[in-house]
């Protein structure tokens, strides 16, 4: 199969030029391989891993050939299947079993090793295999297991509907291509592949794709909440086009020095710096919406006041310690989290004395009104952190000083932050007040050691 050499001569040549460089790096002392390995150029041992790489595949295409004519003994046809003689249910359980090798792997290489083998004839004669190419590479170990089954798979889905000179293509094209693309292009070219042999084939995938869309959550032992979404390309496209619009570039940092005073803030001002990786931006953005969505369902939507609810215990929003957690979410939140969002207009606060007895605390007093947001929408323009572009409808009304200390809610103690600010704000040890309407921020001192106030807000220029 393997041209001029077998598998088994390919597998020993390169085991013992394999053999060969380890004896060279360990330059006759007793050293164990890792310490060889530590001792050598970058280029020693990048030229070793080739070596000891091209062993495995090869190692892997004798495990291949002799896994197919397992399964081939194996059959479930067969009077006397070799499997079943041996107690197991199957070529790939017991070959798991006797090498310790896992189910997954073994039957991979039994279904590729059986799919790639010689056949044999009605009368017994042996025929040639069907992907001649495919098997020649595999026991050539130029392709690895895992790079041949995305292949067989693509020409088993094409069949069907190909020639026998399309499918012969094919295999040449993919075989060639697998050896020189990345394992994402070789899946890639192999999933488009069969749309182009089968046009009609693309309406029922979609919906079958469709049938499996759903989200499943789940509550991981350290607290996470966990959502995994599956949906369709139409609905990525939608969610993408919704997460890129909270993301896209002109919202995040700018990076400029801006003379104010006589003080010329610096180049990457920390106020503006946005650590977070772009998948918790991402996360972010999908919350803003969600929240947006609520604070502008006016019950009509579920018919009923659709909300988040927290539940405090009042002596952790007035000490700050404890706990406290969301109706249906099992994972306490911090008390500081539960001063932050009682606040909010979007957030039913559950709170509740030392006997589980509700207690009303005004809670009118501890929103700010909607006139009162209007006013502050039309004072701030959107959040009002340094450099933050974050519009009116994306911010929450927030205490300046929070309610649990001051009871005050007018908007001389209130400014517009996003979520994300606000709380960087509340967490985070700045300060904020109002001059003249005007919001400054104070950092704390890890953030800038002399804590140089920073102008926030929007200039007038900017909403004008
Ligand atoms: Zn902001």
């Amino acid at each position: 199969m393997a041209g001029d050499n077998t598998t088994a001569e390919l597998l020993a040549e390169h085991a013992a030029l394999l053999s060969s460089h380890a004896s060279t790096l360990a330059a006759g002392s007793a050293r164990s391989l890792v310490e060889s390995l530590m001792a050598s150029t970058d280029t020693d041992l990048l030229d070793f891993h080739q070596h000891a790489a091209a062993v495995l595949k090869l190692a892997e295409a004798a495990v291949v050939a002799v896994s197919g004519e397992v399964a081939r003994r194996s059959e479930s046809g067969l009077p006397d299947s070799l499997a079943r003689r041996s107690g197991e249910k199957s070529a790939a359980a017991l070959l798991a079993a006797r090498s310790g090798l896992h189910e997954t792997d073994t039957s991979l290489h039994c279904s590729l090793g059986l799919a790639l083998s010689p056949r044999e004839g009605l009368t017994g004669e042996v025929l040639p295999t069907f992907f001649p190419v495919l098997a020649d590479a595999v026991s050539a170990g130029s392709l690895t297991a895992r790079q041949s089954r995305t292949v067989l798979t693509a020409l088993l889905k094409i069949e069907p509907q190909a020639t026998a000179h399309e499918l012969s293509g094919a295999e040449r094209f993919l075989v060639e291509g697998a050896a020189d693309w990345s394992a994402k292009t070789l899946q890639d070219v192999c999933r488009m592949l069969p749309d182009r042999f089968d046009p009609d084939g693309v309406a029922p995938r979609e919906s079958a794709i469709r049938a499996r869309r759903g989200i499943r959550k789940r509550v991981l032992d350290d607290g996470t909440v966990q959502y995994v979404i599956n949906t369709d390309a139409e609905g990525g496209a939608y969610l993408d086009a919704a997460l890129d619009a909270r993301t896209a570039p002109r919202r995040q940092v700018r990076f400029q020095s801006v003379i104010e005073g006589d003080d010329e803030v610096p180049l990457i001002d920390p106020a503006r710096a946005d650590e977070r990786s772009w998948s918790q931006k991402r996360h972010d953005a999908l919350i803003e919406l969600v929240r947006d969505s609520l604070r502008h369902d006016d019950g009509e939507i579920g018919g009923v006041d659709t909300t988040a609810v927290i539940h405090v215990p009042l002596e952790t929003l007035t000490t700050g310690t404890g706990t406290a957690w969301f109706e249906g979410i099992e994972v306490p939140v911090s008390a500081q989290t539960a001063q932050r969002v009682v606040s909010c207009a979007d957030v039913v606060g559950y709170i509740f004395d030392g006997q589980m007895q509700p207690l009303q605390l005004g809670a009118t007093s501890r929103f700010f009104t909607t006139a009162q947001r209007r006013a502050m929408a039309a004072r701030d323009g959107g959040c009002v952190w340094p450099g933050c572009e974050s519009p009116p409808r994306w911010c929450d009304a927030a205490h300046i000083e929070p309610w649990v200390k001051s009871r005050r809610t007018d908007i001389d103690n209130g400014v517009l932050l996003c979520h994300f600010h606000h709380r960087r704000y509340d967490e985070d040890g700045w300060l904020l007040h109002l001059e003249d309407g005007v919001p400054w921020f104070t950092p704390p001192s890890h953030v800038d050691a002399r804590r140089t106030p920073r102008r926030g807000g929007k200039t007038p220029s900017y909403r004008g």
